[in-house]
């Protein structure tokens, strides 16, 4: 599809059928990005009084989590840290008290398997969502990608949703996107992955780093060279990219950016790197705190990254606990952009699962594996070897009688049935030695991984 009537037509009209404002705040952002830090933080303010005031008098017991009256305001952003922490916890057990069920297109309920293996059911609005892919469209500027402009997907896709799959297929064909699974790459399939990628032609990739560090690895080894396609960039998210990702990645396509954003689902678009290296906090919608031992950290010293997303008045995530690490930074980018600057030092990583059918599955399979089964705090699936894998669950009273068989069900419809699945309930699941919690450990995957050329010089 023409790039210029996806721009100018079919992107703004998938936009509008959607009931969302994007290129509106587009266009916003596309000025605000050049506003000093000290204007950017009056909106801030302006945006989190607003915010706080909903969450008070909207939500039936944020005033009481928060312990404050419900006509407080925040006079400065200082303020804010008044206001307690929230984490996953928190919101699971309170979460249809923390709705405002007024919030405009009304609240749109989530849930998320979680790239952490805790899952999450949260609430957010067309509000969020659409400052979200406007604060999207605007990063994919700095790399000279125009909204509208052809852009091929490596991410999950959900097996349940096959009956929508025809419509889908016509949307991404109307907005110039092209999903492909995270889940089915092997050696048997990266020449079909490889022909998809030449006939669609993208400017840009878009995807998990370990997934498209794999997808570079296969072509690779299949001799099938990646450096004619158009693609100029590459974005990766959702989890920890890696320096040897980022190398692997750059020379299979021929030296191209290969670019780190940081976000999440419950915690939105949070920030992403310029082409000046630095990583910008999306500070029209959202307040990174980096907090160390119950204060804020200092610039260059580690701590949790904590958000408050301006945007989502659907459910107050306001001091949400994202569990990753990062540093604060006062410095100023030499790309003249006024959004502030932080560090992403450690965030989410996870293993793929190896098939009996020598498929890599990416481990965020599983998130669409506990999204929908109720009453699982947390897992853990383990893979010793390629024909049988562990997972381990804690749970509480909401997980159905029949929760293991279901669990056995969804990881077979997507491993195969060929796969031992042995289900054990804990009480609870220790992080590793390092202290970093991961949620897909597979001992095949590490070894294949070493064989492929994946592993040089991987953090632990
Ligand atoms: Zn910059």
């Amino acid at each position: 599809m023409n790039p210029y009537l996806v721009r100018h037509i079919f992107l703004p009209l998938h936009e509008r059928l959607l009931r969302r404002r994007t290129f509106r705040y587009y266009r916003d952002l596309e000025e605000s990005q050049w506003w000093a830090t000290q204007k950017l933080q009056e909106l801030q303010l302006e945006k989190l009084r607003r915010l706080v005031s909903l969450a008070l008098n909207k939500t039936a017991i944020y005033a009481d989590l928060a312990g404050v009256d419900r006509c407080w305001l925040p006079e400065s952003l200082e303020d804010l840290q008044r206001l307690p922490l929230l984490d996953k916890s928190i919101i699971s057990a309170h979460r249809e008290e923390l709705v405002n069920r007024d919030v405009r297109g009304g609240p749109i309920r989530y849930n998320t398997g979680g790239s952490t293996g805790q899952p999450l059911i949260f609430y957010f609005d067309k509000r969020r969502q659409a400052y979200d892919k406007a604060a999207r469209m605007r990063t994919h500027r700095w790399w000279g990608v125009e909204p509208g402009e052809k852009e091929a997907y490596i991410w999950g896709s959900p097996i349940e949703l096959r009956r929508q799959d025809r419509l889908k297929q016509i949307r991404d064909w109307l907005t110039n996107e092209l999903l492909l699974s995270a889940f089915d790459l092997s050696e048997q399939s990266i020449d079909w992955y490889v022909a998809r990628l030449r006939r669609f032609k993208p400017k840009c990739l878009f995807g998990y780093p370990s997934s498209i560090a794999l997808l570079c690895q296969l072509a690779r080894h299949a001799g099938l060279d990646l450096t004619e396609l158009p693609v100029k960039v590459i974005f990766c998210t959702a989890e920890v990219l890696y320096d040897h990702q980022r190398r692997i990645i750059s020379e299979t396509f021929g030296g191209i950016p290969v670019v780190n954003g940081y976000g999440s689902r419950e915690g939105g678009f949070i920030s992403h790197e310029c082409p000046e290296g630095r990583m910008h906090i999306t500070s029209e919608n959202v307040i990174v705190e980096i907090i160390k031992d119950n204060r804020p950290a200092k610039p260059g010293e580690d701590g949790e990254i904590v958000i408050t997303h301006l945007d989502n008045y659907a459910m107050p995530f306001i001091r949400y606990r994202t569990g990753d690490i990062g540093q604060p930074s006062n410095e100023t980018c030499p790309c003249g952009r006024g959004l502030e600057v932080m560090k992403v030092v450690k965030g989410r990583s996870t293993d793929f699962i190896i098939t009996a059918d020598g498929r890599w599955v990416h481990g965020s399979a599983f998130g669409y594996v506990f999204r929908n089964i109720p009453g699982v705090l947390q897992y853990q699936v383990i893979q010793e070897d390629v024909g049988s894998i562990r997972i381990l669950v804690v749970i509480d009273d909401d997980f159905p009688a029949n929760g293991v068989e279901q669990i056995r069900e969804s990881v077979i419809a997507r491993l195969g049935s060929d796969v031992q699945v042995d289900i054990e309930q804990v009480s609870k699941i220790t992080p590793d030695p390092s202290g970093k919690f991961r949620y897909v450990i597979s001992r095949v995957a590490r070894e294949r991984s070493m064989a492929l050329g994946l592993e040089e010089g991987k953090e632990t």
